[in-house]
């Protein structure tokens, strides 16, 4: 009877010594893992997202747009009525005729596009052309695909002597598409070649057929990774994320998400107020691994799907780190 307790007793003890030994080797496993290795440069593949930059040839530079599509002027008080009047004509034409574009008079200078009247008049006899305006896009901020004007300028000029004064608002429409970002035309029949020569020109079909392209698209964010350095030293990551805006407008909030392949969430961040054409460097360091065998990780720009964005498919990116 006290033979076969002992036995037992034994057998119990060396269960207890196996349990503790095992115990032991998963510590000295574990802690074997936190020790910091050699880093280790990952490499990742950003994907160049879509920069289609093809100029259209009738715009100055590609994609050349306000990021609405009601747009405000102010017209300077000091501006004859003839020339309030004929400008006025050049923004209701230019709004019928493309349809999609709207521009609204406002009282202040806060306007997208400033008009400015001058008694003077200025001619280039050099180069033989009249200057019976100028205007143009005076702030533009370039985001991924596109130009964005964020302020256009006119200037009216007295008529030369020379230029045939025609009903038809030539000139002020000719300006107002400059602001729009549309270059020079060489065809006689252009409002925008750059000699007005018959009263006749009038806007080039492609010029509205691009206005309708460029206003009926959405005007949304886009954020996207622009570039990730990854250093893995044992089981810790350390990194620096380049996320940016290349959409058209500001967005107010988003979050980073960081997973590993078992889904489980390393580490999540909230990005505020990224504005177009801007980014961000994030720099995160230590971020460890809950698994350190983990053979890829994943990046997520707004995971929860709640910004609405010119592409979706830019804000995911996986990472292999063995
Ligand atoms: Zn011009």
């Amino acid at each position: 009877m006290l033979k076969k307790s002992k036995g037992l007793l034994n057998f119990f003890i060396m269960l207890l010594f196996f349990f503790c030994l095992i115990l032991f080797l998963y510590i000295l496993y574990d802690f074997y893992q936190e020790i910091p290795r050699e880093p280790i440069n990952i490499e990742v593949n950003v994907p160049k997202s879509y920069e289609n930059s093809t100029k259209n040839g009738i715009q100055f530079q590609p994609n050349m747009k306000f990021n609405h599509k009601n747009i405000t002027y102010y017209i300077d008080p000091n501006c004859d009525e003839n020339k309030k009047k004929r400008m006025k004509d050049a923004f209701r034409i230019l709004s019928s005729e493309s349809g999609v574009i709207r521009f609204d008079e406002v009282f202040s200078d806060y306007a997208d596009i400033e008009v400015s009247c001058s008694n003077n008049y200025e001619s280039d006899g050099e180069k033989d052309f009249f200057i019976a305006g100028e205007g143009g896009a005076k702030e533009i901020i370039k985001s991924g695909n596109y130009h964005v004007i964020t302020k256009g300028v006119i200037l009216l000029f007295d008529y030369p002597y020379r230029l045939a004064k025609c009903e038809y608002p030539n000139v002020e429409l000719h300006e107002l598409s400059h602001v729009l970002g549309f270059d020079h035309s060489n065809k006689k029949d252009s409002l925008m070649n750059p000699l007005l020569n018959s009263c006749s020109q009038r806007l080039d079909y492609e010029i509205i057929k691009e206005i309708r392209r460029l206003y009926s698209e959405e005007d949304l964010p886009d954020i996207t990774f622009e570039d990730i350095k990854l250093v893995k030293s044992g089981r810790y990551l350390n990194m620096n994320l380049t996320i940016k805006n290349k959409g058209v407008i500001d967005v107010d909030s988003f979050n980073l998400s960081i997973l590993d392949d078992e889904n489980r969430v390393l580490e999540e961040k909230e990005i505020k107020n990224l504005k177009f054409g801007g980014g961000i460097i994030l720099n995160i360091e230590f971020l460890r691994l809950k698994n350190p065998n983990t053979k890829k990780i994943m990046f997520f720009l707004d995971k929860e799907n709640k910004i609405k964005e010119l592409q979706k498919n830019n804000n995911f990116l996986e990472v292999r780190l063995i």
